[in-house]
This record gives structure tokens, sequence and C-alpha cells, in this order.
């Protein structure tokens, strides 16, 4: 949560939602959804966005984004243009200068210089 707007809706929702509220074959396709996705997720990104704000304004988390979901959707041309436009309009991941204080703050110890490597790989 990084704004008081999500700490409110996870509030909202807390106060609302019921234990034991899904029935099991919900359950069984939430689990099989999540089997899915899982498998074709590369880098373990929450989006937090706790490693921003990087000094060469790298969009660290929309980089990440945008690799897993070129992955989730089979080589998406929708994520290759994205990261065109987003390379256009803010700084390409290539451009990282490997200072490492992302990392530092990156709540699931992840290796951004050595993704950000990858991302640069697929997308440049
Ligand atoms: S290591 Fe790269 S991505 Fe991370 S803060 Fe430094 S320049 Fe930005
Ligand atoms: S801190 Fe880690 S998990 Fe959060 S946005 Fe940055 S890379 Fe992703």
């Amino acid at each position: 949560m990084t704004t008081m707007e999500h700490v409110t809706e996870n509030l909202k929702v807390a106060q609302e939602a019921h234990e034991n509220s899904l029935a099991t074959e919900d359950i069984a396709i939430i689990n099989k959804v999540k089997k899915i996705f899982n498998e074709r997720i590369k880098i373990n990104c929450t989006a937090c966005s706790y490693c921003m704000p990087c000094p060469v304004g790298i969009n660290i988390p929309g980089c990440f984004a945008t690799y897993n979901d070129y992955w989730s959707f089979d080589g998406s041309l929708v994520a290759k243009q994205r990261y065109a436009i987003m390379s256009k309009l803010g700084t390409p991941a290539s451009k990282c200068v490997e200072c490492g204080k992302c990392e530092s703050h990156c709540p699931q110890s992840i290796e951004i210089r050595k993704e950000l490597k990858n991302v640069k790989e697929l997308f440049e």
C-alpha cells in the first residue's frame, strides 16, 4: 500500500468480506488460474514502487509489468508497443547505471539490475 486511498480501500474490503464466503468450485478455479499465471510470470514484482524513484528515471515496476505481460500473453505485441512508448516518454532499461539503490528497498529481494538486463535484451 502506497497511499491512504489504498489503506482505506483495503480496510473497506476487510470489513465487508466474510470468512469462507467462496464455494469450493470458486476456490478451485482461482487456484487453477493462479497456477497458470504463476508459471508464466518471470519477475515476482508486486508493483509496490518501494524501489522508486530511480535516479536515472527508469520506471522499474513498469518495465517488469511489461516484461511479465510479454511472457504471460504469448509474446504480446501490445507489451512490445507499451515498452517502446514507455522508453520514448521515459528512460529505457538499458540506461541503468547499476547504482543498486533500488535493490536495497525491494521487499521481494528482486535482483533488479539483473532483471533490467533481461528486459533490455527482450525489448531493445
Ligand atoms: S540500479 Fe539501475 S534501476 Fe536501480 S536505481 Fe540504480 S540506475 Fe535505477
Ligand atoms: S520494490 Fe521490488 S516488488 Fe516493489 S516495485 Fe520495485 S521491483 Fe517491484
